[in-house]
């Protein structure tokens, strides 16, 4: 199968070709024709399948076709909606490859920053509009954008719009949009709660299933080092040392840890940078870009600002901590091993996350491969739920301590 056989006209056959895509991907296949037809799509798919592609060639085709070929007003007939900034921008950029060779305009709205290019590159006429929640109801309540001439509706990543709260908006936004309009829903997992939404959202939708969540651990070479709480930190240093690694995304569960781990790594001079919710966008955006153009070695990430991110040929994931939600694991993996390149996943782990890798294990259907020659072997045992009770307790203690000296100062 060739992008040819899908019916996909030639000025984005020869962006496709400029960006050398050759075979569509699975949900591409899939998806594609479906869209076309202009039917509406339950998509369960994850970032790194191809899954851009597959709604934004067939929603390039549409508008090119039918509202540009018969000259109508610019407007918007296409709104794109994603939970992450990140993630918003990459599908503009990707957008605006596959349309460079057709005359369809989009652009990109998202939160953090000021909202004055983006209004002035609004009011220039756009097809296909990508956003964040937040920014575009915002816009639409100072009157800068007008969902009433939409055609297409994409609502991307949905399990995670839900977990970040956005459910809110959504409902919001769903009064405003036209209810004549195609509809097509993604999501990673399918949960209840998930499947419901898309009912409020979908008519008579296709299921397009590829890769369920933990197939996208097969191309990863996964291995797992076992050592201390403490060591962690120089067992870090070591497997960056020694390890072949140019460049690597490593996960953090926590903001606060991201900022520790960076700092630690800047001060041994290895170059490292951190994006997370609380960074500024223009941070982010930085800090990416430097990743991506190779100035800097590790890029430390929580997992919400990492969902989405698509850096090419990343070969190396680290997980400075285990996820305790076992698909998070595959996620975070997924990120190395993009579009059938080989990647590789190495995960740190202290005593206290032992079983947490059991369980990945059994979702992933395969052992993860223990590195047992290294330096910084576990030596200590899991706490029994007794000593987790009188540590939380400790830990209580010492907070109260810390302000109430705080206090008195
Ligand atoms: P996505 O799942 O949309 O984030 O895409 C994952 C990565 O695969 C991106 O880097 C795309 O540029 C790339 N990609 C998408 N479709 C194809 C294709 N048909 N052939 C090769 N690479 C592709």
């Amino acid at each position: 199968m060739k992008f040819n056989n899908l019916g996909i006209i030639d000025p984005i056959l020869k962006a496709l070709r400029d960006k050398k895509y050759v075979t569509p991907t699975e949900i591409q296949q899939k998806a594609i024709p479906i869209v076309l037809n202009r039917r509406d799509i339950l998509g369960c798919a994850q970032t790194g399948t191809g899954k851009t592609a597959a709604f934004a060639i067939p929603i390039i085709q549409l508008i090119q076709k039918i509202e540009i070929r018969r000259k109508r007003r610019t407007k918007i007939r296409a709104l794109i909606v994603t939970p992450t900034r990140e993630l918003a921008i990459q599908i503009d950029d990707n957008i605006r490859e596959y349309s460079k060779y057709t005359q369809v305009r989009n652009t990109v709205i998202f939160g953090g920053v000021k909202q004055h290019a983006q209004v002035e590159k609004l009011k220039k006429g756009v097809h296909i509009l990508v956003a964040t929640p937040g920014r575009l109801l915002d816009l639409v309540d100072q009157g800068y954008v007008q969902l009433d001439a939409v055609k297409i509706f994409v609502l991307d990543e949905a399990d995670r719009m839900l977990d970040m709260g956005f459910i809110n908006d959504i409902r919001k936004m769903l009064k405003i949009l036209p209810t004549n309009r195609q509809s097509l829903f993604f999501s990673a997992t399918m949960p209840k709660n998930i499947v419901e939404l898309s009912r409020s959202i979908l008519h008579h939708p296709k299921r397009v299933n590829v890769s369920p969540v933990s197939s996208a651990a097969e191309t990863v070479k996964q291995v797992v080092y076992y050592t201390n709480k403490r060591d962690k930190k120089n067992l870090l240093l070591h497997i960056l040392q020694n390890e072949e690694i140019n460049q690597v995304l490593l996960f953090s569960r926590t903001k606060h840890g991201a900022d520790r781990i960076s700092r630690d790594l800047r001060k041994k001079r290895i170059s490292a940078n951190v994006i997370h919710g609380d960074k500024a966008q223009n941070h982010r955006q930085r800090a990416l870009k430097n990743f991506k153009e190779g100035k800097i070695k590790v890029l430390v990430a929580t997992d919400i600002a990492a969902r989405g991110i698509d850096i090419n040929k990343l070969e190396y994931v680290i997980n400075y901590d285990i996820p305790n939600v076992a698909e998070t694991y595959v996620h975070r993996i997924g990120r190395s091993g993009r579009a059938g390149e080989d990647g590789k996943a190495i995960s740190i782990c202290e005593p206290e996350e032992n079983a947490f890798i059991r369980e990945i294990e059994r979702l992933i259907k395969q052992p993860i491969s223990v590195i047992k020659n290294h330096p910084f072997q576990q030596t200590d045992k899991p706490m029994t739920e007794q000593e987790k009770k009188a540590w939380r307790k400790e830990k209580q203690r010492r907070k109260q301590e810390f302000f109430a000296n705080r206090k008195k100062q």
